[in-house]
């Protein structure tokens, strides 16, 4: 493009740039953000509907996770990824609520659309927008119920409703009690770490056959056949090192000339090797977990002593065996003492999903525990874990902050009564603002009624009069549609969730409409049909070409119009 100055044309960009600026580049940035949200809209909720990825592998992914489902896409309009990340903020922080902040940030595109009608400027909407996000941030604190963290019930209510409509729902209450109990093992000092809850998907039997194993599971064999299946009251070693022949030094040459001398070096190396198994059996190890390999004379020697050794041992199941058992891992195997060993009431190999596994358990203090699943298919099993993921999220948040909120739609129609008051009380042009906001967030509760097959006015007329008078804890039941005391209904959801969702669409929402001037280096139109000559990885790669009717501001408009 150029400009001119002084007479001559100054050029600015390369030929191949394209630049799409103000009204113009407002509204196809909205279209964009606004299309990510009605792609994921219909799921919300428990009464939502699943989606069907299928990828330019023909890999099926079936899920009903916003996350997912968006992170599963092709998308590459700039736009429409800040609508992602909202949902990938989300996922981090809090885990559950990626659907809903990404559907209330879609429609707060679609509200400032009618105000920039209106000629009302982009940044007096932004303004209005922050001002009522920071309110509602507010009136949700305010309405926020205190939990006692020790109330296993309650915790188990606040699991079950980030379950409900996924995968998990048939064997909900089974997996609440897992969830709640995993949480609870692994919480130390009141820090929390989900890393020390290791899933694993068992594809055979049915989900309500999963369970909670209070230690480890390690997927892996014991490394030779002589060594014993388990040992019980076992005393564990972990090892961060390997137990192989040291190499000689790097450039020595050895230079054998009689056998004898060969004879020599090989007794040598076995005498290394049997000190090395000598120290761990002196200690009285029962069971060795090594990250590194261990030779085979060495496999030998420990099944001679009855040592169950397992080698190659993933470094984040070092860390775990570790902690649970209380071992000190240890990163020179030579210096091993008494003193660095663990102990386990039981370790045995067991058949595991088709293979063969070492279970890990009754250890003093878990610290450190494995879910597992089960379920009929795969797809199954996968969905199943991506509603546990956000159940353990859930549970993992209220255990932190202590504080929750009523869900089914309950704290959106309290925000948007109390946001009109406040709209009111700001005036000016910023009041249609927050107004818009205060409508926006109207979507929850009207989603959730037209995902149950409810007639959204009517549920939301309801919801309004029932608040109105007062009673702030009303939502829908998306499963009788009346509207019930959420609390009293078991439906419940930690405050980061809801509070975190207002932000980080608001944020987006702000962020996308102080765009006026869209400058691509490349051609943007190019979208998924173009995705032929790109390098893998490249810009907006993804899962190349997946569903490439989404990918580029082609696809995206074209979803746009179709709303
Ligand atoms: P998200 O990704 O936003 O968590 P979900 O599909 O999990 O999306 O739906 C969450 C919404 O469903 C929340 O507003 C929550 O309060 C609501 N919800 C959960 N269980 C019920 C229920 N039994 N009745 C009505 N609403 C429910
Ligand atoms: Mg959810």
């Amino acid at each position: 493009m150029a400009q001119q100055m002084g007479g001559q044309p100054l050029i600015v960009l390369s030929e191949e740039s394209q630049r799409t600026s103000g009204k113009d580049a407002q509204s196809m940035n909205i279209t964009a953000g606004k299309a990510v949200a009605e792609a994921v809209r219909t799921t919300l909720g428990p009464k939502g509907m699943d989606k069907m990825l299928v990828d330019s592998m023909g890999d099926v992914v079936v899920t009903n996770d916003g996350v997912t489902i968006l992170k599963e896409m092709d998308i590459e309009h700039p736009a429409a990824n800040m609508i992602v990340e909202v949902a990938e903020t989300q996922e981090d922080e809090v885990a559950d609520g990626t659907t809903s902040a990404v559907v209330v940030a879609g429609e707060l595109l679609g509200r400032a659309e009618d105000l920039l009608e209106q000629d009302i400027h982009a940044t007096t909407l932004a303004q209005g927008y922050r001002q009522a996000a920071e309110k509602a941030k507010e009136v949700l604190e305010d309405n926020a119920i205190d939990v006692d963290v020790d109330d296993v019930d309650y915790l188990q209510r606040i699991a079950s409703t980030a379950m409900t409509g996924k995968g998990a729902e048939s064997a909900k209450e089974l997996l609440a009690e897992l969830v709640v109990d995993a949480v609870r093992s692994v919480e130390d000092d009141g820090e929390i770490d989900l890393d020390n809850i290791k899933i694993e998907t068992v594809v055979g039997g049915s989900i309500g056959d999963s369970e909670l194993v209070e230690g480890v599971i390690v997927d892996k064999d014991r490394v030779h056949e002589n060594m014993p299946y388990f040992h019980e009251d076992a005393n564990v070693a972990v090892i961060d090192d390997d137990i192989e022949v040291q190499e000689t030094e790097v450039d020595a040459e050895i230079n054998v000339t009689d056998p004898e001398q060969l004879e020599q070096f090989l007794e040598q190396e076995e005498q290394q090797l049997r000190e090395i198994v000598d120290t761990l059996a002196e200690a009285g190890t029962d069971v060795a977990f090594v990250e590194g390999g261990i030779d085979d004379m060495a496999q030998h020697f420990l099944a001679e002593e009855d040592i169950i050794a397992v080698r190659r041992v993933k470094s984040s199941d070092i860390s775990k065996l570790a902690r649970a058992t209380g071992a000190r891992a240890v990163s020179n195997v030579k210096d091993l003492t008494e003193d660095d060993l663990g102990f386990a009431g039981s370790v045995a190999q067991k058949e595991f999903g088709g293979d063969q596994a070492i279970f890990v358990e009754d250890v003093e203090d878990a610290k450190s525990v494995s879910m597992i699943l089960r379920g009929g298919t795969e797809h199954v099993v996968d969905e199943v874990e991506r509603a546990i993921e956000d159940s353990l999220g859930v549970v993992k948040t209220t255990i932190q902050d202590g504080r929750v909120l009523p869900g089914g739609g309950a704290p959106e129609t309290e925000l948007s009564l109390a946001l009109r008051d406040f709209a009111d009380s700001v005036g000016g042009r910023e009041q249609l603002a927050i107004e818009a906001f205060a409508d926006a967030l109207e979507v929850i509760p009207r989603t959730l009624a037209e995902n149950a097959g409810l007639d959204p006015i009517d549920s939301l007329v309801d919801l309004r009069s029932t608040h109105d008078g007062g009673r702030t804890g009303a939502g829908l039941d998306a499963y009788t549609g009346e509207v019930v005391d959420m609390e009293d209904d078991g439906v419940v959801e930690p405050l980061r969730v809801k509070s975190q969702a207002i932000e980080s669409a608001t944020e987006a929402a702000v962020m996308i409409l102080r765009i006026d001037d869209v400058i691509a280096a490349g051609d943007l139109k190019g979208g998924g049909s173009d995705d032929d000559d790109e390098p893998a990885g490249g810009p907006g790669g993804g899962m190349g070409g997946g569903m490439g009717g989404m990918g580029g501001m082609g696809g995206m408009g074209g979803m746009g119009g179709a709303m």
